[in-house]
């Protein structure tokens, strides 16, 4: 079974937008086990949409696109859909009533216009938005998603499991398992965990990112348990580099024990401004044990918030591992997290460059500092500086367990 995207949207030709619509696609595409031949974009233009399908259909079993399906004028993608089909448009009396009704509660008049978004070719089968206005819709092996993000993933994954359930009796869905590591260099955990992949049935490739390596194993199904194996072999060797699995969040995790021994958090921020704050507010619930962010940019801000002695930043700097650990002891908390480093582009000198990071953890009485030399811009270092403090914020906790 083969596929292939087509991307409609001028914006994604003249750089406007991103398209991540494509890689969501080919990710749960990969899961199910369907190849992708192509991936087309093409902008908001009859012709070129039509074209992009005749070679798609050619070229593929079933053709997927995002984009262009709304209610303005630049929104083709039905018409090219219904012209290449040589169909004509209905509407189904059901689907009118139910976006009506989504117009009404909403509180927006229902145009003439806004029926464009309930139109579809002569056969086909919609799949319901449940987060947005037009659904998606599929007929003779062409699938079509508006491009709006929120509501591609709301239907694509609905979409494939009617699609391989009805139209792939033989499919073999994939298995994928990724095992995020951090603080390990790339060829020292190729030399420790190569041996592990002696099955060829099994394969595996190292995906660098700037918060670490993610190793992912994928295979067939069927060979799931092989790879569960492997994961534990891969734990029993550098387990104490692993910071999470797939999807899963370290600050997800962070809660999780915090929520077990009802521990409360705060942190105090220098280089990273409030980003990890952010990132751990962004963790429903935990109000519950979150009390306090400072963002202690100053000098006279570590030594007024954080009673960090004033002699200790002239003797060492603000960004030491003396004045590190003195603000996560400033913090009044039972778990802390202290971040002071060099973020750049300027402000770097010999004996501390761009990227020195220090950080401070502090879990009940026991207070630890860490060293980081990260490497990338401004924005990338204070990101891995939030990644690096909650992971190691992490492996305390877990230890303490
Ligand atoms: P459309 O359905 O073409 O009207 O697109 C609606 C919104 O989705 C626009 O804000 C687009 O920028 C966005 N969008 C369209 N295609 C993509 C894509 N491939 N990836 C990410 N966003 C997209
Ligand atoms: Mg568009």
């Amino acid at each position: 079974m083969r596929c292939t995207l087509i991307l409609v949207g001028t914006e994604l030709l003249n750089g406007a937008t991103l398209d991540t619509n494509s890689v969501f696609m080919a990710e749960e595409l990969n899961k199910a086990g369907i190849k992708i031949d192509y991936k087309l974009t093409v902008g908001d233009s009859l012709q070129k949409i039509e074209d992009a399908l005749k070679f798609a259909k050619k070229m593929s079993d079933l053709v997927i696109l995002s984009g262009g399906l709304g209610a303005t004028d630049d929104d083709l993608t039905k018409e090219a859909i219904r012209k290449f089909l040589d169909k004509k448009f209905i509407i189904e009396d059901k689907e009118l009533e139910e976006i009506k009704e989504k117009f009404r509660k909403l509180n927006i008049q229902f145009l003439n216009k806004n029926l464009k978004e309930v139109q579809k070719p002569e056969g086909a089968i919609s799949i319901k938005n449940d987060v947005g206005m037009a659904p998606a819709f599929f007929v003779d092996g062409i699938a079509a998603f508006p491009g709006v993000p929120r509501e591609l993933y709301n239907m694509f994954p609905k979409f494939l499991n009617f699609y391989t359930k009805n139209y792939c009796k033989d499919l073999d869905p994939i298995y994928i398992k990724d095992i995020i590591i951090s603080g390990i260099p790339e060829s020292i955990l190729e030399e420790k965990i190569k041996g592990f992949f002696i099955e060829p049935n099994i394969e595996y490739e190292f995906l660098v990112k700037d918060y670490g390596i993610i190793v992912r194993m994928q295979t067939l199904d069927r060979y799931k348990n092989t790879v569960e194996k492997i994961k534990e072999k891969i734990y029993n060797s550098i387990g104490k580099y692993i910071l999470t699995e797939d999807q899963e969040k370290i600050e997800d995790k962070i809660f999780k024990l915090l929520e077990k021994r009802n521990y409360t958090l705060s942190v105090a921020e220098s280089c990273t401004g409030g980003m990890l704050s952010s990132t751990i507010v962004s963790v429903p619930g935990i109000s519950k044990f979150f009390k306090e962010g400072l963002i202690t940019y100053s000098n006279e801000a570590k030594i007024d918030r954080l009673n960090v002695n004033k002699n200790l930043i002239e003797k060492y700097g603000a960004v030491s591992k003396e004045v590190a650990k003195e603000m996560v002891i400033g913090l009044k908390t039972d778990v802390g997290i202290s971040i002071t480093g060099i973020a750049g582009p300027e402000g770097g000198t010999k004996d501390k460059p761009v990227g020195l990071v220090y950080i401070g953890v502090k879990v009940k009485e026991k207070v630890l500092t860490f060293k980081f030399d990260f490497i990338g811009d401004r924005e990338k270092i204070r990101r891995k500086a939030v990644l690096h403090s909650l992971f190691e914020l992490y492996k305390i906790l877990e230890e303490d367990e």
